[in-house]
C-alpha cells in the first residue's frame, strides 16, 4: 500500500509540477506583458436585429512571444489569483477609452453607441476599485457612448451590499451594467430587482439549446419574459446560425453577438468594419 501510494503520488506530482510551472511562467510573463505591449484590445460586434452594429464587447488578447495567442480563459484566472487583474483591467479600460476618443475624432457612425467591458469579480470587489477607476474614466472625454461593465452573478454572492454600493457610485459616473453569462451562475430573482443593471446577456449555452425541439420551454423564453417584466434589455451571446437568430427574433430578442455576425476582431480591423458601415 505504501509503495503504491508513493508511485501514485509521484505520478501526480510530476503532472502537478508541470502544471504549476506553466502557470508560474504565465504569471511571470503577465508581469511584463503590458510594458512589452503584448496585450491587445479585440472587439466583437454587437448587432441589432436590423443588422446594425450598435456596440461591441472588449475581449482581451495576449500575444505571447513563444506561445502565440493565449486565451483569456487561461490567463485571466492566473491574473485573478496572482492579484494582477486590477492592473490589467485598468489597462483595458484606459486603452478602450483611448480608442473611443481616437475613433470619435476620426469619425464614428452615430449608430455606434456602446462599449462593454468585462470586469472580474476579483477586481470589482477590491476596496480601492472605485478610487482607481474614476480617474481613468475622468481622463477621457467620450461623448454619447455608453460604457457598460459586464459582471457575473457570482460577484453578488459574497458581499451584496458592497457590490450594490459600488454599482450605484459608478452609475452616477455614467457607467451601466450587464449581467454576463446570465442563467449559469448563482441566480436569484430578488437581486435582479434591486440592482442597477440594464442588460442581461443570455449565455451561449441557452442560445445553443434553442434549436432543440424537445424542449418545450427553452430557458431563453423565460429570460426574455423576465427581462420584459423587469424592463431590462437582453442580448443573446454566441449566436452562430441564422436559424438561431430567427428563432430568437421571433421570441422578441433584439440584440445579438456571435460568430454568425463576426468573431472578435483586432481593434483596427473592427474600426475598418465600422467605417465600411458593417
Ligand atoms: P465572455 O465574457 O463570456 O465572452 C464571450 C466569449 O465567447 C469570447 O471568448 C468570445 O470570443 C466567445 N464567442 C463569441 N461569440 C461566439 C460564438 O458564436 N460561438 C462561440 N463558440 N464562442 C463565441 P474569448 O474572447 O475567448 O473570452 C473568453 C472569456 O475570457 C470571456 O468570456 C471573459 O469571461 C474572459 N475575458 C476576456 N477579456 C476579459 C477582460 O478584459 N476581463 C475579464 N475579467 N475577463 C475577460
Ligand atoms: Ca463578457
Ligand atoms: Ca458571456
Ligand atoms: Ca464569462
Amino acid at each position: 500500500v505504501k509503495a503504491e501510494g508513493r508511485n501514485g503520488f509521484r505520478f501526480f506530482d510530476v503532472s502537478m509540477q508541470r502544471q504549476a510551472q506553466s502557470r508560474w511562467q504565465l504569471e511571470e510573463g503577465l508581469h511584463k506583458a503590458i510594458e512589452r505591449q503584448q496585450l491587445e484590445i479585440w472587439l466583437q460586434p454587437q448587432v441589432t436585429n436590423m443588422g446594425i452594429i450598435s456596440g461591441a464587447e472588449v475581449l482581451l488578447r495576449w500575444r505571447h512571444p513563444e506561445r502565440g495567442m493565449v486565451s483569456p480563459v487561461e490567463f485571466i484566472s492566473v491574473a485573478e489569483e496572482s492579484g494582477q487583474i486590477s492592473v490589467i483591467e485598468e489597462w483595458v479600460l484606459e486603452e478602450s477609452l483611448r480608442l473611443l476618443c481616437q475613433w470619435q475624432s476620426s469619425g464614428l457612425p452615430d449608430t455606434f453607441r456602446h462599449l462593454s467591458i468585462n470586469i472580474s469579480p476579483a477586481h470589482f470587489m477590491q476596496a480601492d476599485f472605485i478610487q482607481r477607476i474614476l480617474p481613468i474614466l475622468q481622463r477621457y472625454n467620450v461623448d454619447d457612448i455608453n460604457i457598460e461593465f459586464e459582471i457575473t452573478e457570482n460577484l453578488l454572492i459574497n458581499n451584496f451590499k458592497h457590490a450594490i454600493d459600488t454599482m450605484l457610485l459608478l452609475k452616477e459616473q455614467g457607467i451601466s451594467f450587464s449581467i454576463d453569462d446570465f442563467g449559469t451562475g448563482y441566480s436569484s430573482l430578488r437581486y435582479l430587482n434591486q440592482l442597477p443593471i440594464n442588460v442581461l446577456k443570455i449565455d451561449r449555452s441557452f442560445v445553443n439549446d434553442i434549436e432543440n425541439v424537445d424542449d418545450e420551454t427553452p430557458i431563453v423564453d423565460v429570460i426574455l419574459l423576465m427581462a420584459k417584466k423587469l424592463g431590462l434589455e437582453v442580448i443573446a451571446e454566441g449566436v452562430e446560425t441564422s436559424i438561431q437568430k430567427q428563432l430568437l427574433d421571433h421570441r422578441g430578442c433584439r440584440l445579438y453577438q456571435g460568430y454568425f455576425y463576426s468573431k472578435p476582431l483586432h481593434h483596427r480591423t473592427f474600426y475598418s468594419l465600422l467605417q465600411e458601415g458593417g
